[in-house]
């Protein structure tokens, strides 16, 4: 038997609670894992909180990112006591997560533990990290140099924008922090912002153009917020779009695009191929320190989960949040 966070739905009503299930219930896959830690993503705290159609099929356990030990493997790439990551791919949304202290998964989903991190570290930068180092990438592909200008980065004091801070500063860049927390200003200098704005400055429906302030942007925001950092962004500059947090819409014209050359790159970390996942995992590991991800990141237990995700998504999270399931 093993502990999990399951959700189930009967009668259109969602149900979530830790529960003890049978190792033989776990969903069909290659190789199965001792969990040792998974984490709190917005997405997780969406699927757990039903507050986002996050989930694809019921009974799910939830978690989009795990770090354990092997322990039967069917494939040639894992062997027994290798430590392995997974983030995305569906799991915790269509094929049972993290959340739990064994799973079975698809091999082509996991890499090796990157060896700069320990399991608890990797959680400690899971896909919010992944992500937020993947957005950097973006932005250097298109040619944003730290020379050219300050980089926004909204939903700071988050998973996304944390780490979005502290690689960004680490290469050079300078970087403005936009919070609706005020209390969090030391937080995002201590991360490396040298500025930190009210989001609602971005918040509410601006103008199709506004002066040119940003060389560069990471936002986790969208809606208005991403309108206004698209109207804000300087001649030929990159906003690299990774969440949703203020809202799902785009309310933005083509202004920013054909007038000023602007570049809005996507960011998709969950079908991400395994070529990016791994250069993405040894960026971070070049870049961030033990004592950075210490300064982000707090543990919990697997009991906790299911309260922590609410407070994440009433806001009160800070950074992120590391689930031990020892
Ligand atoms: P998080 O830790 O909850 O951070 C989100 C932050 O957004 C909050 O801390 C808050 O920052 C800000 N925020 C919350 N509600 C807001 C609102 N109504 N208006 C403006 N700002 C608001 O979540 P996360 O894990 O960093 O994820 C951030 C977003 O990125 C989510 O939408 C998530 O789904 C998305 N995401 C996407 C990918 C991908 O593959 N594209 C991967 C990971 C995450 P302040 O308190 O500092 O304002």
């Amino acid at each position: 038997m093993f502990k999990a966070v399951l959700i189930d739905k009967t009668e259109g009503k969602q149900q979530v609670a830790i529960t003890s299930l049978d190792e033989a219930s776990l969903p069909e896959g290659d190789v199965s894992v001792s969990v040792h830690c998974s984490t709190l993503n917005y997405k997780d705290a969406l699927a757990i909180t039903g507050k986002g159609p996050v989930v694809k099929q019921f009974p799910m356990v939830p978690g989009i990112d795990l770090s354990g030990v092997v322990e039967h493997s069917a494939s040639p790439d894992f062997k027994p006591g290798d430590t392995v990551l997974l983030n995305g791919w569906g799991v915790g949304e269509k094929h049972w997560g993290g959340l739990a202290e064994k799973a079975r998964l698809d091999s082509r989903w996991l890499i090796p533990q990157p060896s700069a991190f320990t399991p608890y570290q990797s959680m400690a930068i899971g896909t919010a990290g992944y992500t937020a180092m993947l957005a950097v990438m973006a932005l250097e592909e298109r040619g944003v140099t730290p020379d050219q200008g300050e980089i926004l980065v909204t939903g700071a004091s988050g998973g996304v924008g944390s780490y979005a801070i502290t690689l960004l500063a680490r290469l050079g860049y300078r970087v403005v922090a936009s919070t609706g927390r005020q209390e969090e200003a030391p937080y995002l200098v201590e991360l490396g912002a040298e500025n930190v704005i009210d989001r609602r400055e971005l918040s509410e429906p601006g103008r199709p153009l506004a002066k040119e302030r940003w060389a560069g942007a990471i936002d986790s925001v969208g809606s208005h917020t991403l309108a206004n950092v698209l109207a804000s962004t300087k001649y030929g500059g990159t906003v690299a779009c990774c969440g949703l947090a203020q809202g799902m819409d785009l309310p933005t014209s083509v202004a920013p695009f054909i007038l000023r050359g602007v570049t809005l790159a996507g960011i998709d970390s969950v079908m991400r191929p395994l070529a990016h996942r791994v250069e993405a995992w040894r960026r971070l590991g070049e870049l961030l320190s033990p004592h950075q991800l210490e300064a982000i990141t707090r543990p919990i237990d697997l009991t906790q989960a299911i309260g922590v995700a609410e407070d994440l998504l009433a806001g009160k999270v800070r950074g992120r949040v590391v689930v031990n399931m020892a």
